[in-house]
């Protein structure tokens, strides 16, 4: 299987490249050169089949230049009990009659991002490998809060990587914060930017495509690579969860063998409901993709009016790791529902470049509406939706999750559809747990309250079980503290890898 470019401007590369290098270097993003087909009886078959055999299928077909050997290596460093407190993975939560939730929040780090975080190092340092580099890796991530955490303990230690991740400084929770600082590992640093994340992403694209600074770190052995969903690498991983959850359904007798069903996203970058449309492409049965967004409403507004604007405020909310007005994987959808037309995907993106906004032609708006809906939840919606799923199911959910299960609410109160449903929970609660604490005990603020002791009462009021990975977390040493302006970021890499 080979990989090319959404801008049509670069070469076909393996897997293992398109991993190695991230996003293309003049520009784009790579996807598969045809997408891989599950037929409905492969599907049914995985109905049989634990979460490590669902992800051998799954990423034998995308990544063919990988041996089953080091997939299977890989599979097994990253999908078991150490690292995932459920022996399922990804379990379900049956919410009500047609919805299930899938719980994507079990990793080490306690948001879905680990699903993807946890395989993908393995697979770029067993790309390195193939290729024979002799030059470290340099890892460089913008993150929204949980990329970051995820990111690091995926690397951490791993030899011939480097790993800098920056932060906005204001635009992530206290035990996210946390969660970053106190990251151990001797090849990992940590970078709190005072900006927003669509400035730390900016910046980091732009340090890929820097061809004087790209000499400068290859003159002291590195190249670089990303974490961030612009690679294929932590696209792929994802896609194995739907077809899981999709089989452990069809196991469970909760649906038909090719039953349509609807899938819920909320939705920042679009890796996590692009995946999910990966899946749809080759096979899984999808009546509609529901793709929630906060406040930062620019994928709600794009999918009802074809026009994709970022000339609008960035609002800082309660789901910050969704607070993102640049969705960086639109552009490999658009690629795909475009039939792989990258003249069109390159007049778009240089629009957006020159005029922050591009609308789409009609033909390709009318394709995506048979499939997608974009809904927008406010602050207070997600805040009741939270109250309202405690009170009515006992159950937890995270402001994340809660933008999708009202999204959903939303949907289904304007369409009479009987499709059964699955919501992605994102986050596990007690990871914001300020602000699910305000929206369950009506208590008003609790900025001023420790974030711990919050969680702690969250537990106590519920008795829902906290990740283990944050019951310890308040002990922990904090090892990085530093912090920087948007404009020097460069600067910063250069420091810390002592470059000249
Ligand atoms: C990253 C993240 C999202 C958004 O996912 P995308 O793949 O960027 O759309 C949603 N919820 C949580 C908790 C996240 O960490």
């Amino acid at each position: 299987m080979k990989y090319i470019s959404t801008r049509g401007n670069y070469k076909n590369v393996t897997a293992a490249e398109a991993i190695r290098l991230g996003m293309v270097p003049p520009g784009g993003l790579f996807v598969p050169a045809e997408i891989p087909q599950l037929a409905p009886a492969e599907i049914e078959k995985m109905k049989e089949y634990n979460y490590q055999e669902t992800a051998k299928q799954v990423l034998s077909k995308f990544l063919t230049d990988y041996t089953e050997e080091e997939l299977r290596e890989a599979i097994s460093a990253a999908y078991n009990s150490q690292n995932f407190a459920s022996p399922e993975i990804t379990p379900i939560y049956k919410l009500s009659e047609k919805t299930y939730v899938l719980e994507l929040w079990h990793g080490p780090t306690a948001a879905f991002k680990d699903l993807a975080l946890q395989l993908m190092p393995h697979l770029l340092v067993q790309a390195i490998n193939k290729i024979d580099l002799k030059r470290k890796i340099l890892i460089l991530v913008a993150t929204s809060g949980d990329t970051g955490k995820a990111a690091l303990e995926g690397f951490k230690d791993v030899p011939g990587i480097e790993i800098i991740v920056f932060y906005p400084q204001d635009g992530v929770s206290k035990i996210q914060k946390h969660q970053m600082e106190t990251t151990k590992g001797d090849n990992t640093y940590v970078v709190a930017v005072e900006g927003n994340f669509d400035d730390c992403q900016n910046s980091v694209k732009e340090i890929f495509g820097d061809e004087e600074f790209k000499q400068v770190i290859k003159e002291q052995g590195y190249q670089f690579s990303s974490a961030n969903s612009i690679n294929w690498g932590r696209l792929v991983p994802q896609i194995i969860y739907y077809f899981n959850a999709y089989a452990r359904l069809l196991a469970k007798g909760e649906i038909e063998a090719e039953e349509e069903i609807n899938i819920v996203v909320p939705t920042g970058n679009f890796g996590n409901i692009l995946a999910a449309y990966y899946a749809y492409r080759m096979g899984l049965p999808v009546n509609k993709f529901i793709c929630a967004s906060n406040d930062n409403r620019v994928l709600a507004d794009f999918f009802a009016t074809g026009t994709y604007d970022i000339k609008r405020e960035f609002k800082k909310t309660i789901s910050p790791s969704m607070d993102i007005l640049i969705s960086s994987n639109l552009e490999r959808f658009l690629f795909e529902v475009t039939g792989q037309d990258a003249e069109k995907i390159n007049s778009w993106y240089e629009e957006l470049n020159q005029k922050q906004s591009f609308s789409i032609d009609e033909q390709t708006q009318a394709k995506i509406s048979e499939i997608f809906v974009g809904l927008a939840v406010s602050e207070a919606e997600t805040k009741q939706r939270i109250k309202d799923t405690y009170q009515q199911h006992d159950y937890l959910i995270d402001t994340h999750t809660a933008v999708g299960v009202e999204a959903y609410q939303k949907y289904t109160a304007d369409n009479n559809e009987q499709s059964k449903t699955i919501i992605a929970a994102t986050a596990n609660p007690y990871k914001f747990c300020s602000t699910v604490f305000e929206a369950i005990s009506e208590q008003g603020s609790t900025q001023k309250s420790d974030e711990f002791e919050i969680l702690e009462k969250l537990n106590k009021e519920t008795d829902f079980e906290v990740h283990p990975s944050l019951k310890e977390l308040s002990a922990e040493q904090i090892k990085h503290k530093l912090n920087c302006q948007v404009t020097e970021i460069k600067e910063s890499i250069k420091e810390l890898l002592a470059l000249e």
